[in-house]
């Protein structure tokens, strides 16, 4: 098989490619270079109706397919993804503007793991049964919903795309998914991969578009029963609005505003070198990141001289270039957004540490949309900056004297997504774990995934788990079936 990203991508629905019924296209850039990528299919609500229709006529079959073999399909698109990591890598790094490195490393590996776990999973579920003494027997049967959509951002493209199908096509559904229209390339190269594996016709559509057209499409068709959606909490509140009255299942990754918590008797080398990564990683594009960092008043100047210098030292520039740390910002909106609430931040009196400053490199990247890490200090909690997602590489820090003061300031928040707690105390990690409003803490540590762990956030950091049988169970309807003895 020979992955290679065309100039023209195309949408999969029942097993063809095709472009959009209107004929229309939308124009993808390479954030690194600024030039044109690719041309990406402009679809709406007729291909959202036509790949519903294909999915609706594979369900029967689909859902019936005995494990054994959904396992062995699915397994195979995991293999094929192993396979080709050098294309997809290099695909998504152009598509997205990260590090080559970043996608060699970590999104191409776990989209296929995202594959590999659920296929396998799939073997291995079993149902309640609850037992009435000797009047009764109840037992679960958990069955596919039948048509489900799958709507995914760009800042992990396939990993993201990955963790919402492999669950819904694991459980015996038929999906409709998009990828965002900003980094639809590896979307693409996996419909390829899909065929070659076997997937039968239609089980998998995979329709490109922009969201306000192509992804509404999805939340609003009556035959898409259930919508997994991770993105903005903006479009989640839209999507809600849609899909709840007509009953469909949701569920709602959305934006975070994470603490990173840091007590003075931490591990210093560890999470000095953790903070760096869970600051910047991505270029700070990753809902996990920590974009708020808080640490204890008697360690606070020790930590601002070593967490800027070291900042100061993330080479930024050709994400193709291996020792390039930083790469490129996903696009010219994104980049306006960013430099905007660098200016915000200025303007509510932050003072700049570090960056905040666009980055031109020499050569083939000079016209593409790189930010230097960022870091301000001396900002309320309250204000914008400190309220508002950026996602981007900007950070604040503040400080705090007591856990309490800590806890306080970690839960001045709309958001709830992720924490990170550094200390060496075992029972002040549990109680600060215990009272930090976010549905994922790491303690000592940052993004360490177990694919069997609930994920997902609080308050307007979305409603749901994803991840292993929290995933599954998602995707599956359960029906009580009681049988009087
Ligand atoms: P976005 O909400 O703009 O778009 C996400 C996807 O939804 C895209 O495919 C887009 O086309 C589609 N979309 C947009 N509006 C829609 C609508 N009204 N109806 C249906 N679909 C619609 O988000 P983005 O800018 O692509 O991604 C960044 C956001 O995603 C950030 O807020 C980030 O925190 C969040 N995110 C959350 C998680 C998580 O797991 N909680 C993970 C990654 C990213």
């Amino acid at each position: 098989m020979n992955l290679t990203a065309p100039s023209k991508i195309q949408n999969y629905i029942g097993g063809s490619f095709r472009d959009a019924i209107g004929a229309a296209w939308i124009e993808n850039m390479n954030p690194a270079t600024g030039e044109c990528y690719s041309q990406t299919p402009d679809s709406d609500d007729r291909d959202i109706d036509f790949a519903a229709g294909a999915a609706q006529a594979a369900f029967p079959a689909w859902s019936t397919t005995p494990l054994e073999e959904r396992f062995k399909i699915l397994n195979r698109i995991a293999e094929l993804i192993d396979q080709n990591l050098e294309a997809l890598a290099l695909a998504e790094s152009n598509d997205n503007g990260k590090p080559l490195s970043l996608s060699k490393r970590v999104d191409i590996p776990r989209a296929s793991s995202n594959f590999r776990f659920f296929a396998t999973g799939l073997l291995h579920t079993s149902t309640e049964s609850h037992n009435m003494e000797d009047r009764a027997i109840n037992y679960t049967l958990r069955q596919p919903i039948g048509v489900v959509g799958c709507i995914s951002p760009w800042n992990l493209p396939l990993y993201l795309f990955t963790w919402k199908i492999a669950p819904a096509l694991a459980a015996g559904n038929c999906v409709v998914a998009k990828p965002s229209e900003v980094t639809p390339m590896t979307a693409y190269l996996l419909s390829i991969i899909c065929k070659e594996a076997g997937l039968p016709s239609g089980v998998l559509n995979i329709v490109h578009g922009a969201g306000p057209k192509c992804g509404s499409a999805i939340v609003a068709h009556p035959l898409i029963k259930a919508i997994s959606f991770t993105g903005s909490t903006r479009a989640g509140r839209d999507i809600a609005a849609v899909a709840a009255p007509q009953f469909k299942k949701l569920s709602l990754e959305l934006g975070g505003k994470n603490p990173n918590i840091i007590f003075a008797d931490c591990d210093w080398d560890k999470m000095m070198r953790t903070t760096l990564q869970s600051s910047f990683a991505n270029q700070g594009q990753i809902c996990l990141c920590g974009s708020r960092i808080l640490i204890e008043e008697s360690i606070y100047e020790q930590f601002k001289a070593e967490f800027v210098a070291r900042a100061a030292k993330l080479t930024v520039g050709d994400p193709l270039v291996a020792d390039n740390k930083q790469g490129a910002v996903v696009s010219q909106l994104h980049f306006d957004k960013v430099m905007g609430m660098i200016d915000q931040a200025k303007a509510e009196g932050g003072r700049l540490l570090l960056g905040g400053q666009s980055v031109h490199p020499e050569g083939r990247c000079a016209k593409g949309l790189f930010i230097q890490p960022t870091i301000f200090e001396g900002l309320d909690a309250h204000c914008r900056t400190n309220m508002e997602e950026i996602f981007g590489p900007v950070v604040t820090l503040q400080s705090f004297r007591t856990e309490d003061e800590a806890l306080q300031l970690a839960n001045t928040s709309d958001y709830g997504l992720a924490a990170s707690i550094w200390t060496k105390d075992v029972s002040r990690a549990h109680r600060m774990a215990a009272q930090v409003h976010s549905g994922i803490i790491w303690v000592n540590c940052w993004l360490l995934r177990d694919l069997r762990t609930p994920f997902g956030g609080f308050k307007n950091s979305g409603i749901g788990r994803e991840g292993g049988w929290e995933a599954l169970k998602f995707f599956t309807d359960p029906k009580n079936v009681c049988i009087e003895l």
